[in-house]
């Protein structure tokens, strides 16, 4: 049996790496790293510059593969940040009951269901998912590109966590002792929707939109690092899903805007045309030069009008 295992694990973890996503191996039946830990390590090969973790050690190489799944049925884990993931993790109820505010909920996809609903929208099913052995659902989604999300517990709501930098998941295949994590949806992973985004984002940073943002809400030092490249991935993603025949219009405001942020110092330049270009290039699948025009012309009306996001 943990021979057949063994080899069907090992097909499971070069099948899950094919498809990009970063994996180490998991004790047999359970999801806890066979990685050594920092409290076990020796100092020695991977570890001889420091420690490395399963982040870290997560990889798509098959032969690094083959050699970690050879002689042992392991389960796989999927480094989600590293994989560039972000995985809603719909837990089922275990019997207890809702808070008030989530009253009449069964589980975590109620839920979710629920503050799609309150943000006017359409449930976010529409990509690659997999059932976990205890009845939840694990939905993959490709990470913003501009601001980190790492784990979160409950904060979108009752029973709905979510994995990215410094998680992982267990991938579809895997086997724990009340059965298979089993692939139900096998669509292309979607991109995370936009609107989920700040409600992902630590309470601290769910900020009003610039142009109405309180005085001093943007304070140097690293926390500042973070609502900047929230800003910038609400502006990218704006400029991103503007329809054909207003991009033009929106693409020389949201360079004017960022261009009036470099002007007073809080945005480099290049940040500003990396985010503006990223966003461009969504449309067509590539830059055109009047675009990039465009985008130097916002930039450098802006900066002339240079303000602080902290004035
Ligand atoms: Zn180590």
């Amino acid at each position: 049996m943990a021979e057949v295992d063994s080899r069907f694990l090992l097909r499971v973890a070069l099948h899950t790496a094919e498809q990009g996503m970063f994996v180490f191996p998991l004790w047999p039946r359970t999801k806890v790293p066979a990685l050594h830990g920092a409290d076990q390590c020796s100092g020695l090969g991977v570890c001889a510059h420091g420690h490395q973790g399963w982040e870290a050690r997560a990889t798509r190489d098959p032969e690094l593969i083959r050699r970690w799944w050879r002689n042992w049925p392991l389960n796989i884990g999927v480094a989600a940040g590293r994989s560039g993931l972000h995985v809603l993790d719909l837990d089922s109820a275990h019997d207890a009951m809702p808070p008030r505010e989530w009253a009449g909920a069964r589980d975590g996809w109620d839920v979710l269901a629920r503050v799609a609903g309150r943000a006017g929208q359409p449930f976010p099913g529409d990509t690659y998912a997999v059932r976990t052995p205890s009845g939840g659902f694990h939905l993959y989604f490709g990470a913003p590109p501009l601001v980190e999300l790492r784990n979160t517990v409950a904060r979108l709501g009752w029973r709905v966590d979510s994995r990215g930098s410094g998680g992982y998941v267990v991938a579809a295949g895997s086997l724990r002792p009340q059965g298979r994590y089993d692939l139900v949806a096998d669509r292309p992973i979607a991109a995370l929707p936009a609107w989920l985004v700040p409600l992902l984002l630590p309470p601290p940073f769910l900020e009003p939109p610039v142009d109405q943002a309180p005085t001093g809400w943007y304070q140097a030092g690293a926390v500042s690092e973070v609502r900047k490249n929230a800003y910038l991935q609400t502006i990218h993603d704006k400029v991103a899903a503007t329809p054909s025949g207003e991009r033009h219009h929106v693409l020389i405001r949201a360079a004017y805007t960022l261009g009036r942020l470099v002007g007073g110092g809080d945005l480099d330049a290049q940040e500003a045309r990396d985010c503006l270009h990223a966003a461009a290039s969504r449309w067509r699948g590539r830059l055109s030069r009047k675009d990039i025009r465009t985008i130097e012309d916002g930039l450098r009306a802006g900066a002339e009008r240079g303000r602080s996001l902290a004035s």
